[in-house]
């Protein structure tokens, strides 16, 4: 995906004080090591972010007095909640540890093809339908003689007998190359999109084990797109031709079996520093989703997911909205890793799996989830 827009820095400058502030353990406590401090610090700052320090929480962590009884105490509370969570993020992580391990999947390469070998079996016995949507694009460079590249969207059904319909998606391709890598040196080598392009199939892997039981009338499609970067240049490559094709082919088909309500797309979701603003675009063309989202988040607490609006990125939504007219949303952490930090990971060697949290992706499923359950 490509950002147009971002509102500036200081407003998040004054929230991350606020934060702080309201965040003692820096300040009341004397440790002999200041590393001790630091840790504490980070993990105190973690567990507000992810709208989770209770006071007995913060009352213990203030007591602890080595990094290791901090950082043992953190671990057993992360697993105990992640048991709480009713979606699975230790399943999310297994899936992403699983397809990254991979290497890289771009379109049309091996990766891509022992990918989907994977995610259809998996999806498969979780009782979805899977088919995929096969087209050929123009390859942006062309490899001794073969200009086209094969490309699938992945298409899996669950209750095909039901004709109104929730659409769930994700790019499951990978930029080729890491060219936003901060060593020029490293711009040509490898890629495996952790959070960029695994992140989204992670998060959908894991709630498609709840799919077989969803009542509430609506079926559901988890649709993976190709093609969302196959891009070697920004300016001369086109982007989204999966999602485009699918949404040319929905638009086309003159009687509709099915016709989908609303569509959430999940794009970078997995960041362990995560926080997801509301995205221009689906503001703009979906804000009904967008409301619906957000006040899903905030009734069950979770905090990453932020009121406001920060980005404005081009991505597989626009393609829904504009095409196929299904009014889809992009959940999207483009911050990765965070608002404060003007480094980024995005389409870097430094997209990799320890980058990435069980918690963000539970978090994000577990928001999607309340949300399609809620739909009326
Ligand atoms: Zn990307």
């Amino acid at each position: 995906m490509k950002e147009l827009k971002r509102i500036p820095f200081r407003l998040f400058i004054l929230l991350t004080c606020l934060v702080v502030v309201g965040c003692p353990g820096g300040e009341d406590v004397t440790d002999a090591n200041d590393g001790v401090a630091e840790v504490r610090r980070g993990i105190l700052l973690q567990y507000t972010r992810q709208g989770r320090l209770t006071p007995a929480v913060r009352e213990k962590l203030l007591t602890l007095r080595t990094s290791e009884a901090l950082v043992n105490y953190a671990q057993q509370q992360d697993e105990a909640y992640l048991d709480e969570v009713p979606v699975d993020g230790r399943l999310c992580m297994k899936m992403l540890e699983k397809i990254v391990a991979i290497g890289p999947r771009y379109s049309g390469s091996p990766g891509m093809l022992e990918q989907q070998t994977i995610l259809e079996k998996h999806f498969t016995e979780q009782g979805g339908k899977v088919q995929y949507q096969r087209f050929k694009a123009r390859n942006p460079v062309s490899q001794q003689g073969v200009e086209t590249v094969d490309m699938a969207n992945m298409i899996v059904r669950w209750h095909p007998e039901r004709t109104r319909r929730i659409l769930l998606c994700a790019h499951y391709d990978t930029r080729p190359f890491p060219d936003n890598d901060p060593d020029p040196a490293k711009r040509k080598g490898l890629f495996v999109g952790a959070n960029d392009g695994g992140s989204g199939v992670a998060v959908l892997s894991a709630l498609a084990t709840k799919f077989s039981e969803f009542e509430g009338g609506y079926g559901v499609d988890i649709v993976l797109f190709d093609g969302e970067e196959l891009v070697y240049n920004n300016a001369r490559d086109p982007f989204f031709l999966g999602s485009t094709h699918f949404a040319e082919q929905y638009a086309a088909a003159s009687q509709k079996k099915h016709q989908y309500v609303a569509g959430i797309l999940l794009d970078m979701v997995a960041d362990a520093d995560l926080q997801i603003y509301q995205e221009i675009n689906s503001r703009r063309l979906a804000p009904r989703v967008v409301q619906q989202v957000w006040a899903t988040a905030k009734r069950l607490g979770v905090a990453e997911f932020k009121p406001n609006a920060r980005h404005e990125v081009r991505d597989d939504h626009l393609p829904l909205n504009r095409i196929a007219r299904i009014p889809t949303i992009d959940l999207i952490d483009f911050d990765y890793p965070s608002p404060q930090k003007r480094e980024t990971y995005w389409h870097t060697t430094h997209d990799t799996v320890d980058k990435c949290s069980a918690i963000s992706m539970a978090h994000v499923g577990w928001v999607v989830w309340e949300w399609m359950q809620g739909l009326k």
